[in-house]
């Protein structure tokens, strides 16, 4: 099969020396603190109390409803408290359970199930993506919509991220038996892994795993390929319509990150838990750069310290990557599920935004792979005009950075995009 491509988008060079690096594992041996929302589900209900003893696995936070992923220890040791106001990385506050290790790593399984869905929701996963969704969730919605292309997504997400690459090439087993499992739920006729072409061992470890039960699609390196909607449009070359009503599963397709798929594997195979995190870390201008294998609820500067990073003197520590991560204030939050990597940066190479005015040069157009106005929906979101915003399909707006990467004056549109999709949410929710 030949694979093709998207309009819009910047070649930057997504895969780089990080993706030869072995993932190297965290273990915290200090106090963890788990948040108990960790998806686009619901908060989950704690399970646990303040001097409870826990083991690794064990469920201490329990989804309310009959969708959401469950949380675990990860560690062992002693519930320290449980706070019901944490901060949360999209703004809010949830509720919270601290975990003092007691640096055993004591184990328990999972209890198993014959049906692959319960012991997914006991698994606790969700598609590790940009926006987490609980995995049943998902499946759910591929099963209603008779979803009959997979499509497994190891493109690693954005510039210096490579953890995708790496964990296609480490963990190739539990994905090949993730992918058995998630084929028979939703029943898929057709299955492709989606590679970038530059992580050649990635391909070819997966390619022999899975026999013929996978086609492995090399695609080049262009941002933001690893969008469902546009990996879709490159691998089925099927166009999902820009609007804020249609999602991948419209158009008869799952996509779901490699990590996901690994985990299913995980908790089928050896019942096992989502207690980790596989991440890419990279300091200012590449300096202790590793991918890591990290407990959930682990600090963030206890990550940076693993790696020798010191944040003394940074500008910035972001979560996610360079395009689409959000600056954090404080580096004791917390990994989490929602976290897709962390990237440091130097006070000197950030870009400060001055007022200016839109020359009309067009670039922000021609660059946005969703094929929206990007200069509009920003000047509108900045005016407060939200009713032409949403005219204007704000909410098509994948927050992928490529206007704001273009603009010769730097006019900050995503941020004006974000904040106005968060006024319009906020006002469907007062009305
Ligand atoms: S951030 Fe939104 S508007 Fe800007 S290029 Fe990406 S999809 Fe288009
Ligand atoms: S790239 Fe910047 S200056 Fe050019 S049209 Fe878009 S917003 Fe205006």
């Amino acid at each position: 099969m030949s694979p093709g491509s998207f309009s819009g988008g910047i070649c930057l060079s997504i895969s780089d020396a990080n993706a030869n690096k072995p993932f190297e594992r965290i273990i915290p041996s200090g106090v963890v603190t788990i948040p108990l929302r960790q998806d686009l589900g619901g908060i989950c209900n704690a399970k646990v109390k303040k001097g409870d003893e826990v083991k690794v696995g064990q469920v201490i936070g329990e989804s309310a409803g009959p969708e959401g992923a469950s949380i675990h220890a990860t560690v062992s040791g002693k519930v320290a408290d449980v706070i019901k106001a944490y901060p949360h990385f999209s703004g809010g506050f949830v509720p919270a359970v601290l975990i003092e290790s007691d640096g055993k790593d004591e184990w328990v399984g999972l209890e198993g199930s014959a049906d692959p869905m319960a012991a997914i929701q006991q698994a606790g996963i969700v598609d590790f993506d940009i926006k987490p969704v609980p995995l049943v969730t998902k499946l759910n919605e591929a099963k209603s919509r008779r979803a009959n292309a997979f499509i497994v997504n190891a493109m690693d997400i954005e510039p210096v991220l490579s953890s995708r690459s790496r964990l296609l090439s480490e963990r190739v087993q539990e994905v090949a038996c993730g992918i058995d499992t998630i084929k028979n739920i939703i029943g898929a006729a057709s299955v492709y892994v989606a590679v970038d072409k530059g992580a050649s061992q990635a391909m070819s470890a997966v390619g022999s795993a899975c026999g013929g039960a996978a086609t492995v699609v090399g695609l080049n390196p262009k941002y933001p390929q690893a969008v469902d909607l546009l990996l879709v449009k490159s691998i089925l070359g099927k166009e999902v319509p820009c609007t804020e009503a249609y999602c991948v599963a419209d158009i008869g397709a799952l996509v779901l990150s490699v990590e996901t798929v690994a985990a299913v594997g995980r908790a089928m195979a050896d019942k096992k838990p989502v207690v980790d995190r596989f991440i890419t870390i990279t300091g200012a201008n590449g300096t202790g750069a590793k991918n890591v294998q990290v407990r959930i609820g682990t600090p963030i500067k206890e990550v940076l310290g693993h790696c020798g990073i010191s944040v003394e003197g940074m500008g910035k520590v972001i979560a996610g990557g360079p395009m689409m991560g959000t600056a954090i204030a404080n580096t004791e939050t917390p990994v989490t599920k929602e976290l897709l990597g962390i990237f440091v940066q130097n006070e000197k190479d950030i870009t400060k935004s001055e007022a200016a005015v839109c020359i009309k040069c067009g670039f922000c157009v021609d660059v946005c792979p969703m094929q929206l106005m990007p200069f509009l929906i920003s000047g509108l979101s900045e005016s407060a005009n939200y009713t032409m915003a949403q005219g204007y399909e704000i909410f098509t707006c994948i927050e992928c950075g490529c206007c704001a990467y273009v603009c010769p004056v730097r006019i900050p549109m995503v941020q004006w995009i974000k904040f106005g999709k968060a006024q319009i949410l906020a006002q469907r929710s007062s009305e």
